[in-house]
Parts: structure tokens; sequence; C-alpha cells
């Protein structure tokens, strides 16, 4: 199989497993136990939160370990939310990634206004619109995805925190798809809170942290036996925080390398695409984005259709968010920057990563070229059905 889903999820890293091992079978001590099984478990614990804030320009005491980014979505939300209770608005964007879009539909419901800021047909922010919003006071907390999940298009992060701090406002950024892919210095930055997902970053499933500058205060989601320094209750997912902090590890090493060699494959990917099939199109900034993600736009294919035929020749991408496929909503992100839901409905996500090669990358081609080939040379009418709606 080619596996180009990797904004989906990733595949554990060998060392990640190897490293995990041990604490699957012969170390399963609690942490939070006195003895030598349970102080075993700790120090693996606080190695792993060392490794996460190293990635991240963080210092260990502001990492958080929690159940995965959805998780610590919630949690940052809930945090700013609770601490300026004041405070009735969030301000964010018109393409966050469900976690926040769902969490900020709820909160709309609980009286809280939501203000989010629209993107242009390239994905990008508009600076003096968001400055306008952040003068128009009431807000508790800004939540900005870092890097987008279906486009890969990168917000200046660092510059929008600058400008909420400046402005005293709380920033939170959703980091899942930017943790591990671009630079981020924590301490030279005003990000109060950072979320990220472990399997995004070829750690398991099923970890995540929220990373909260120690400047600031915190109230935490879930209340229990006071682990995590009484920020995140419930007892350590040791298995998983010793799989994310060795993949924090693994993500620093050759970054610059790795991150060129994913580059020069998605590049390569899209090039001989917009040769070999006239009219494809580039959905999102053409620079300001992830290396290892292209969404592309085959004019007169379905999507879903085209999906299915390359995962008959063993090649797995998406329509967008891995949330929403198989649902046949057309991508609310494409929608967002301006396209109609037929150009969202014919586009197509493909995600590399460290282990995607060339010889997979030639073949992604061909089949492509092929497939969408043959859905662009029969009629409409019959190149499979377009759900209204
Ligand atoms: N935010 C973004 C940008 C994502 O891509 C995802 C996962 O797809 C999430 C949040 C949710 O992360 P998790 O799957 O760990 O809950």
């Amino acid at each position: 199989m080619i596996y180009l889903d990797n904004n989906a999820t990733t595949p554990l890293h060998p060392a990640v497993l190897a490293e995990m091992e041990p604490f699957l079978t012969s170390s399963f001590g609690n942490p939070s136990a006195g003895y030598k099984l349970g102080k075993e478990a700790r120090k693996a614990v606080d190695q792993a939160r060392q490794r996460v804030a190293e990635l991240l320009g963080a210092r260990p005491e502001e990492v958080i370990f929690t159940s995965c980014g959805t998780e610590s979505i919630n949690t940052a939300i809930h945090s700013g939310l609770e601490l300026f209770p004041s405070q009735k608005r969030i301000l964010t964007t018109t393409v966050e990634h469900s976690a926040t879009e769902k969490t900020c539909q709820y909160w709309e419901s609980q009286g809280y206004t939501v203000t989010r800021l629209e993107v242009d047909s390239q994905g990008g922010l508009d600076v003096d619109a968001y400055a306008k919003a952040l003068g128009e006071g009431g807000i508790a907390l800004v939540s900005i995805i870092w890097a987008n999940n279906e486009t890969g298009v990168i917000f200046q992060v660092p510059d929008l925190a600058r400008m909420a701090a400046e402005a005293g406002i709380l920033f939170h950024t959703d980091a899942v798809q930017a943790v591990g892919k671009i630079p981020i210095h924590l301490q030279e930055t005003p990000i109060h809170m950072l979320s990220l997902s472990g399997h995004k970053l070829h750690a398991p499933k099923g970890i995540g942290a929220l990373v909260v500058n120690r400047e600031i205060r915190f109230r935490p989601f879930i209340f229990g036996g006071g682990q995590e320094n009484e920020r995140r209750s419930g007892t350590e997912n040791v298995t998983g925080i010793v799989g994310l902090g060795k993949a924090a590890e693994l993500a620093r090493q050759d970054f610059e390398e790795r991150t060129r060699n994913v580059r020069f494959l998605r590049d390569r990917f899209e090039a001989a695409l917009l040769e070999a099939l006239p009219g494809t199109e580039i959905n999102g900034h053409p620079e300001h984005r992830l290396a290892n993600t292209s969404n592309l736009h085959f004019p007169g294919v379905d999507g879903e259709a085209l999906l299915v035929m390359l995962d008959e020749r063993g090649i797995a991408c998406s329509p967008g968010s891995a949330c929403s496929s198989g649902a046949g909503h057309p991508s609310l992100v494409l929608q967002a920057m301006g396209f109609a839901k037929e150009r969202a409905k014919r586009s197509i996500r493909v995600s590399l990563s460290r282990f995607t090669t060339e010889a997979e990358i030639d073949q992604a081609v061909a089949a492509f070229t092929e497939c969408v080939k043959r859905f662009q040379s029969v009629r409409p009418s019959s190149a499979g059905p377009v759900r209204q709606g």
C-alpha cells in the first residue's frame, strides 16, 4: 500500500515502538507509586516531558499530557473561558479543525459569541481584520489553527500571538499539524497555550499534550487524582507518553533534511500532475504551506469516486479532513476559501511523511494520471454520482 494520508494519522516509528515496548510489558508501574516500578515509570514520563519541551522550545513544567489533540483544544478553550468569566467572546477562524469549531459551537449554545475570521482564496488570514477584531473587546480567548490539516496553509501564528498579547488577550493555537513539521520556539513567542497530538508525528493514537506558558493561569478540565501537577487528572498513559517523547526527539533530528526531502517529493508529485493533467489546480497558498501537504482540484472528477479507484490501486489518501471523510460533506475549509461545493467535491488531499519514497510518489503519479484521465474522458453525467447539498 502507498500511504499518502499522513495528516489523518501517521504510522508508528519503529524506534518509538521499541521505546514503548517495555512499558507495555515488564515496566507497567503507576508513576504515582513510590516503589521502584513506579519510579521507573515516573522517570520515563519526566524524560518524555523534557523531550516534548525541547521540540517546542518550551519548559518541561509547561507540558501537560492529555489523551489527544481534541482534548487539549477543549481544555485550552475551557480554561480561557473560566479565567475570564466576564468576557463572552471567542475569536477564531472559519478554517479550524472540528475540535475547535465544534467546541466553539458548544460555547455559542451557552451564550458566548464566536467571531470567525474569514480567509482569502489561498487560505490566508487578513491581519488587519484580525487586529480590528482584537480591538472590539470582550474577548476571553483567541484560538487559531497554526497549520491547516486540509490545505497545509500556515498562519503567521507568532505574529498573531504577539498582537493578542499586546491587546492583553489569551492566545491558544491548534498546532496539531504544525508540530514536527515547522520550527516552533515557544519561549520566543507569546503563545500562551498550544495543543498537539502524538499520532500526527509517528507516536501512537491516544496521546496528546497541551503546553501552557508558566506565566499564564490555568483551569483544569478533568478533576481527580491530581496528576500532571493538578492540571489533568487520570493515571498517566505512560506508554503513549513515552512514545510521544521519543517521537518528539526524532522530530528534532534531521529536521531540515527531512523537510527538504518531503518538500522535494511533494513538489515532484504536484509538478508531474499539473503537467500530465491540464486544469489541475492547487488549493491553498503555493508557498505558505506545510512541505508534506498537497490539496488538488481535478476539474470534472468526483473526489469520492476517485478515492475509491485509487484505493483499489493500493493508494490511500483522503478528501480532506479525516473526520469528514466518508461523511460525504464537501470540505468546509475549501468552501471557507470561497470555493463552490462542486470544487470542494473535486478536490483531494495527499499528505506525505518521512517514510514516503520517490518510487511511491512516481507510482502515485501514474495512478492519479490514469484515474483522473478516465474520469475526465467520460461525460460529466457519467463521472460518478455528485451529491447535492
Ligand atoms: N487539530 C487538527 C488540525 C487536526 O488535524 C486534528 C486531527 O486530525 C486534531 C486537531 C484532533 O487531534 P486528535 O485526533 O489527536 O484528537
